[in-house]
């Protein structure tokens, strides 16, 4: 990789370009930064905290597309209701609910991705395949108007055994057909981040997030 960020965003939509939209996770990163992307063409960007993610909404062009890509607290959900264009890891009904709730006074329909854990490690956020069949038959779901489930997410574990890798990504990937055979809303598989991506664009990943490739090492203090 380059080290400006220009170049960088210019790599990755060349190499993605019709396979999978770049989602540039810009999280941590000052506003400099993401509008060097922007100038670059990049016009999705992810974030995983509402907070700082509405104060960039209201700073940064309004063409930006927002993804909510982290683990989102339920009682945040009204700040990111009237802007965020997708939330990609819904991980239970009750969150969906609240989406649903929220969107409505926006007057907004927000698309979802469901988050399917399929990595090892316990810290990592989602729910079960058979969850995301659950959650689609259930009422509740069928009655919500204002929420669209429109994929699944997922992330690998951080290993660098491919093997592992390859077989959790391929796993989703069964998930995401078997599941869009039945709905034909289903358009999106976020998977791949900048350690990954390669062998999830093999597994048919069609969205992928990268951020510290694109943006740099992140500093968390
Ligand atoms: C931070 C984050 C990314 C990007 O990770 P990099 O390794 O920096 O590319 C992707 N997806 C999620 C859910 C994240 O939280």
């Amino acid at each position: 990789m380059a080290n400006n960020i220009k170049d960088n965003i210019n790599q990755y939509l060349e190499e993605f370009s019709g396979k999978a939209t770049l989602v540039a996770v810009s999280k941590t990163k000052p506003n400099e930064d993401l509008l060097e992307a922007y100038e670059a063409g990049q016009r999705v960007f992810g974030e995983n905290k509402i907070q700082e993610m509405t104060d960039k909404h209201e700073s940064l062009p309004k063409d930006i597309e927002w993804h909510m890509i982290g683990h989102v607290q339920t009682n945040k959900v009204k700040y990111m209701a009237p802007y965020v264009t997708l939330v990609h890891a819904v991980h239970k009904l009750k969150l969906l609910k609240e989406i649903n709730k929220r969107a409505k006074e926006n007057n907004r329909v927000i698309e979802c991705l469901l988050q399917v854990k399929i990595a090892e490690e316990d810290s990592k956020y989602g729910m079960d395949a058979e969850d995301v069949d659950k959650i689609l038959a259930s009422d509740a779901y069928q009655q919500m108007e204002n929420v669209k489930v429109v994929g699944l997410m997922g992330m690998a574990t951080l290993t660098d055994d491919e093997t592992q890798i390859n077989n959790e990504f391929a796993f989703l990937k069964n998930k995401y057909d078997e599941v869009t055979a039945q709905h034909k809303e289903f358009k999106i598989l976020s998977m791949g981040m900048s350690g990954d991506y390669k062998i999830a664009l093999q597994h048919g990943s069609n969205m992928i997030r990268i951020g510290s490739a694109i943006f740099g090492a992140r500093n968390y203090n």
